[in-house]
Parts: C-alpha cells; structure tokens; sequence
C-alpha cells in the first residue's frame, strides 16, 4: 500500500474512531461492524443486521469490482477495453453505470469524462506507475478521450477509435447505491458504509441520533482533524480531494483528477468538494465534476441544477458550502467559511 494510501488508512480509522465515540455506548440494536479492503480503499461497514447483511454487503462490492476494474484481466471493463470489435454488449450493471456517467458528462459539459482512461494511464495513476507524459502524447491520447462519441443503446456499446473507459470517479458511489437498496430491502434501520470517503448512511446511528461524518481536513497529513462535521441521514456524503493520489515530481505536485480538455491534473484553484446526494452514484460523479469545474462554475451549476448540497474547500483554506446545510455542517477551520445561496 503506499504512503497516501497508508495516511488515508489513517484517516478513515480516524473517522470511524470518531463516529463511534460519537455514538457512544448506549447499544439499543445489534451491530457488526467489519473493515476490508476492496475498490483500491479501506471500506468499513457498521451495521444493525445479520453478519450475512455484512457478507452480503462484502459480495456486492466484490461483484461490481469483477466487472468495472480496469487492471483486472478478468474483469467486464478490462474486457471491454481490449475488444477485438468496435461494438461489444455488456452487462446491465455496466451500461446503467455508464448511462448514469454520461448522464453527469452531458450535464457538466465533461468535467466528468469516463473516457478519460487512456490519460490517466499515461500519468501511470492506475499501474503506479506514477509520470509526466509528455505534451506532445497528451496530444496524440486527447482526440481518443471524446466521450460524446460512446454510444450505448441498450446493452450494445460502441467505441470507436480505441477508445477506453474508466468508472473510478463514480464506482464507488454506485457500489454505495447498490449496498444501500439491499439493506434496506433487509429492513436494516441503521447503517454507515465508508467506501474510503464515499459515505453513505441509512436512518440514525446507535444512540438514534444522526450519523455524524468529518469532512476530512487537506492539510492535515495524519487525517486525524477535519474541515468540519456534518450530520446526515439517508445520504451518500462524497469527497474529491487532490490529496487521494498524487506524485511529486521537481517540487510540483500531480493529482489524479483530470482536466479533460488539457489531459493535465485539474488546476481549478480547489482542494476538495463534498457532495451530498441522496444517490450515491450522483454524489461522486459530481464531487470529481465540479472539482475539475472549480467554485465559480461549481457554485453556477449548483444554481442552475440543485437536487444536492455541496462543500467546496479551496487552495487558501476557504470554505463554501450551501445554504441546505446551515444547520447541519459545522465548519471548524479558523478560516472564512461563507454560505453560497440561491
Ligand atoms: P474521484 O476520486 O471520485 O474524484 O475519482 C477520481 C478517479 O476518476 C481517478 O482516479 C480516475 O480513475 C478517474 N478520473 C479522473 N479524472 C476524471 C474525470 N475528469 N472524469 C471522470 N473520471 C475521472
Ligand atoms: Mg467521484
């Protein structure tokens, strides 16, 4: 595991060290609670149910990652990105993935992009093999990055060129959503799944009072302090960070979030957006989108769409967050923090 994956360790132990204090000891339900790693993060589960929820929780993650990794050869999307044939079918779980992410793209004008695999690759944030490409192979990857070429009609999707697909800016929201609807066709009324950042809760916690989620501070390389804490209830609670992954190389630091119309680490003058949405899925498009959109467009596209509350922390510690959560975020950095209205 390497050195940020090691702090982010840190980090959601912390969280979940602070969640459970949070809840304190007065355990009215029966919970499990249990840690494994999967989608290239930590994920931990608490939960009121049967250990087989738990199993069943772990058995969904493990299917979707079957089939959406990209560095498994035995996965559907290692398949697809390796056709022999312009046009393949695929499975129901990867063209509604895939529908909801073009969805977003069409939305965001691109800032989020699932056809930005081939870029990623070069920067080697998925083999780690972790380099700058040079200007004149971004060029040449760019033209194979155009998403609105992707047709999907039905289960039958084309792409043409060599394209290639990526679904690691929303995976795991979708995986949340999925988890999500069987707990609560369990009749599970109290959950948390931490998918390494992407939180998702179901009702209240323990003490039946809602679950209460720190927003992970940037700066803070122990991941032990937070920006803020929010509650929530019912709610996927995404963060995109430049600090998740990224190199350093001659004192400039790359990230993995990527500006689609450069091929370059989005340079948006932000740090983090949180988005919290009642579907998961929505939740992480989103949080990577206006990342790459930054706060003027983000804030503008919040306007213009709504349907989700958003907190954006910027590259000189600022703090912005929507007016839906007056009340239920509590920013605790010393710096400004302003609310963005309608
Ligand atoms: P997230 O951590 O949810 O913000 O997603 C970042 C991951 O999504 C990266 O590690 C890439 O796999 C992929 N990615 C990077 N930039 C983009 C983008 N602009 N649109 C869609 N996926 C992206
Ligand atoms: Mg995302």
């Amino acid at each position: 595991m390497e050195k940020n994956h090691m702090r982010y360790l840190g980090f959601l132990l912390g969280i979940s060290a602070v969640l459970f204090v949070m809840a304190g000891c007065g355990i009215s339900r029966e919970y499990q609670e249990k840690q494994f790693l999967a989608m290239d993060t930590l994920i931990s589960v608490a939960l009121s149910g049967t250990e087989e929820d738990v199993q069943q929780i772990q058995t969904i993650i493990n299917e979707l990652e079957n089939k959406v990794s990209t560095t498994n050869q035995s996965s559907e999307l290692y398949q697809i990105n390796h056709r022999t044939t312009d046009t393949v079918m695929v499975s129901d779980t990867v063209a509604q993935l895939l529908q909801e992410e073009l969805e977003i793209s069409e939305t965001t004008n691109g800032a989020l992009n699932p056809a930005l695999y081939p870029i990623s690759l070069a920067w080697g944030f998925t083999t780690e093999n972790k380099r700058v490409p040079s200007e004149q192979e971004l060029a040449e990857l760019l033209p194979k990055t155009d998403w609105r070429q992707i047709q999907l009609s039905g289960n039958q999707l084309t792409l043409m060129n060599g394209m290639e697909l990526d679904f690691g800016a929303t995976a795991k929201g979708f995986a949340s959503d999925l988890c999500a609807a069987y707990l609560k066709e369990q009749d599970v009324e109290s959950a948390l799944l931490d998918f390494g950042g992407n939180v998702y809760t179901i009702g209240d916690n323990k003490e039946g009072k809602k679950w209460r989620i720190g927003i992970r501070d940037p700066w803070d390389e122990t991941a032990q302090n937070f920006a803020g804490v929010l509650e929530d209830t019912n709610e996927a609670v995404v963060t995109s960070g430049n600090y998740e992954r990224y190199f350093e190389q001659d004192g400039i630091r790359y990230h993995h979030i990527m500006d689609g119309t450069t091929g370059m680490p989005a340079q948006s003058g932000l740090v983090s957006v949180t988005v919290i949405s009642e579907s998961g899925v929505k939740a992480d498009g989103l949080s990577t989108a206006l990342f790459v959109m930054g706060l003027e467009q983000g804030i503008e596209y919040w306007r213009q769409h709504g349907g989700f509350e958003v907190i954006f922390i910027t590259e000189n510690g600022e703090q912005y967050y929507t007016e839906g959560l007056i009340g239920r975020y509590e920013p605790s950095s010393e710096k400004k923090a302003e609310v963005i209205d309608r």
